[in-house]
């Protein structure tokens, strides 16, 4: 059953596919939660696990990173996973540092990496 708290998904363009994988491997785990995440990583967690609970928002770049951090400035997100790319820049990079800048200052679990977000989720209660 999902929960009232979000959990928060977004992955950049070249973690895409290992946010589908990651999605697969932990769908059970996942389908405890409510999830919202950016528009186009959120449409590939549903194409990998069609029945999870998933709010798609916008894009990154026109603005879902805003939107996710307004989530967690309210209460409604309590945990962020974001597989960021390292090694491409962004015309939204701002966006990004923001989001992360209020996970911080909000003092929510936040995972930007794979390895750190398969420790993470099964530690979560949702
Ligand atoms: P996207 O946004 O899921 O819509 O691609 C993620 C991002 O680039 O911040």
């Amino acid at each position: 059953m999902a929960g009232d708290k979000c959990l928060a998904l977004i992955a950049h363009d070249q973690k895409k596919d290992e946010m589908a994988e990651f999605a697969r491997r932990n769908r059970d785990l996942l389908a405890k939660w409510k999830i919202v995440a950016t528009g186009t990583t959120g449409g590939r967690v549903l194409d990998a696990v069609p029945d999870l609970h998933v709010t798609r928002l916008k894009s990154g770049p026109l603005g879902g990173d805003q939107q996710i951090g307004a989530l967690i400035s309210t209460g409604e997100v309590s945990a962020l996973i974001f597989f960021v790319d390292p090694l491409t820049p962004m015309p939204h990079d701002v966006d990004v540092k923001a989001l992360m800048r209020l996970a911080i200052v909000y003092d929510i679990p936040m995972a930007l990496n794979e390895s750190t977000a398969e420790k993470l989720l099964p530690t979560l209660n949702a």
